[in-house]
């Protein structure tokens, strides 16, 4: 039994060795795993699941890279690996199409699953992040459905165009930022930890990837931050048995 979690890949045209590292990984790692689940920015944008109508004519690549990505994600799930993805605050649009396509199964951020034998609580990590005031009034809009029914009803070039729009905003916004207030506030996880009753927690979303022991209802719990993927370099958690470990992962060029 071995499954494997992984976030943050942010895969887009313009970093070729993070989607071929992440290829050569599906098929060298994540084949005749149980599971994978993905738990969010796994895409750097995605403007609706539309955009997979459009490979082989789109210029900028994205809608080829959604199409192989898919591709490669549906011969792992045929092959017998449950594949679960989990949306990031730059991949929310992803939606029941490019799932299914994938043979992937979207789960609800929070989620609780039993990891190792035990509840683990999956979250992207964004909503963590509670001292980002302005973020997280963002978030509650882009994460309401007539918002989204909204965005989805315009046409491609105008969603690619606001999409890059949001991606300079929050770029100038988070260079502002203090380094504490991009990160999860510590009273926010532990009051999370405790509504699920778990004490275990995985996510992403920060880049910092560090196993962190805390304390949650006077047990001794963990949180495990997944880190970012780059040229070369990637993280996952592997559950063995009944042992969870994070682990940085060489990337084949
Ligand atoms: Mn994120």
């Amino acid at each position: 039994m071995r499954t494997l979690l992984i976030s943050d890949l942010h895969l887009h045209p313009g970093a070729p060795e993070i989607t071929e590292g992440f290829l050569r990984w599906l098929e060298e790692r994540a084949c005749g795993s149980d599971a994978l689940y993905i738990l969010g920015d796994f895409f750097e944008a995605w403007i609706g699941d539309d955009l997979l109508d459009l490979a082989g004519a789109d210029p900028t690549g994205n809608a080829d890279l959604a199409a192989r990505i898919a591709r490669a994600l549906k011969r792992l799930a045929e092959d017998g690996t449950a594949i679960f993805l989990m949306h990031g605050n730059r991949d929310f649009l992803l939606g029941e199409r490019f799932a299914r396509e994938a043979g992937a199964t979207l789960l609800e951020d929070p989620s609780v699953v039993e990891l190792g034998g035990q509840p683990v609580l999956l979250m992207h990590g964004d909503s963590l992040c509670t001292r980002d005031e302005a973020y997280q009034a963002f978030r509650a809009q882009a994460r309401h459905p007539l918002w989204q029914q909204q965005v989805l009803a315009m046409p491609i070039d105008q969603r690619v165009a606001l999409a890059s729009q949001l991606r300079a905003q929050s770029g100038e916004a988070n260079s502002n930022k203090a380094e504490d207030i991009m990160d999860v506030t510590p009273e926010e996880v532990v009051k999370v930890m405790a509504a699920h009753g778990v004490t275990t927690l995985i996510h992403g979303h920060t880049h910092r990837p560090a196993v962190h022991e805390l304390e949650v209802d006077g047990q001794r719990a963990q949180r495990i931050v997944l880190g970012d993927w780059q040229p070369g370099k990637g993280w996952e958690i592997v559950v063995d048995g009944g042992a969870l470990r994070l682990r940085e992962i060489p990337l084949s060029q």
